[in-house]
């Protein structure tokens, strides 16, 4: 559907107010910009309320953020974030960043919203990783998110904030919307308990909807940096170090889904493990089987919660 230059800066108004009213930014916090069929870009400029704006507060610019008014207003100052998107995203015409508290606490512990605990969220929002922290306004935030933009409509930037895409406004809103939801989840359930992932066949079916439904592109499905597809070489690179390529005891994986107070005992044999969605092992009375690739995220993963709590 083509929408005209006017009806796009009254969407983003309104998108800006729903933004601002729930919470997931405060004071001049977060921007949102929507790409026009010409591909020239309205924008939020900086420094400025997103439940207070009007519609000549937007600011026209071209895909390098230059403006196209000079009378308008200075675009955001992270606009280079908007940016990086649309250029690696032909498809995506709308981009909202906010600091919604939930999903920013993830991004501030440095812990992605990248495991398959809800259906909903992996056939709409898929896996939420976390990027690299950069500072706001720089290259460097740009560098960080750029590998991850290709296959995820969401990201978390480490001690930052948020940043969802999609292919008009409502898409983009809706999937912020959905990762602050996702967080406040993840979060009570880690508290309640032990937080049970879907199994690996209901995530795969799960995937195979979302393509199906054009949310997501079947190469992307290769380039998901999280816990939802077995393919290692989609994974980020594993920091364990060589001489730990032991095993993983059955404490460890209970914190791993709790409260994080990993332990790695290298001398043990792998005790019975908190069954993460990808385990496709026999069950005795007290020992799994793994295969290589397994033990190698679970040891991955307990390393990391490792560093965290010791860095
Ligand atoms: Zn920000």
């Amino acid at each position: 559907m083509i929408h005209t230059e006017r009806e796009i800066r009254s969407h983003i108004v309104e998108i800006g107010r729903r933004v601002y009213e729930n919470g997931y930014v405060a004071a001049s916090d977060g921007n949102i910009s929507a790409r026009l069929d010409d591909g020239t870009i309205v924008t939020t400029p900086t420094m400025i309320c997103k439940g207070r704006m009007n519609e000549s507060d937007l600011v026209l610019v071209d895909l390098d953020g230059n403006k196209l008014r000079k009378e308008e207003r200075h675009p955001s100052s992270e606009f280079a974030m908007h940016r990086e998107i649309y250029r690696l995203r032909p498809e995506i015409h709308a981009v909202v960043h906010a600091h919604p508290p939930f999903g920013t606490g993830f991004a501030v512990a440095n812990v992605p919203l990248d495991k398959p605990l809800l259906s909903e969220v992996v056939l709409t929002l898929g896996c939420v990783p976390l990027t690299s922290y950069g500072t706001p306004s720089t290259n460097e935030l740009v560098d960080s998110l750029t590998p991850f933009i290709p296959y995820h409509d969401a990201l978390l930037m480490a001690n930052h904030g948020a940043v969802a895409c999609g292919a008009d406004l409502e898409a983009a809103y809706a999937r912020m919307e959905t990762l602050e939801h996702f967080a406040k989840i993840a979060l009570i359930a880690r508290l309640v308990g032990q937080p049970q992932e879907l199994p690996a066949e209901a995530v795969s079916k799960l995937l195979d909807v979302r393509e199906k439904a054009g949310y997501m592109s079947p190469d992307a499905r290769g380039g998901q940096m999280c816990g939802y597809v077995q393919n290692e070489t989609a994974r980020p690179p594993a920091t364990v170090n060589p001489s730990a390529s032991a095993n993983v005891n059955t404490n460890a994986m209970a914190s791993v889904n709790t409260n994080a107070t990993a332990s790695v005992n290298t001398n043990a044999t792998v005790s019975p493990c908190s069954c993460t969605a990808t385990h496709a092992h026999t069950h005795g009375e007290d020992m799994v089987t793994l295969t290589k690739q397994e033990l190698n995220a679970l040891i991955t993963e307990a390393a990391r919660l490792i560093a965290r709590e010791i860095g």
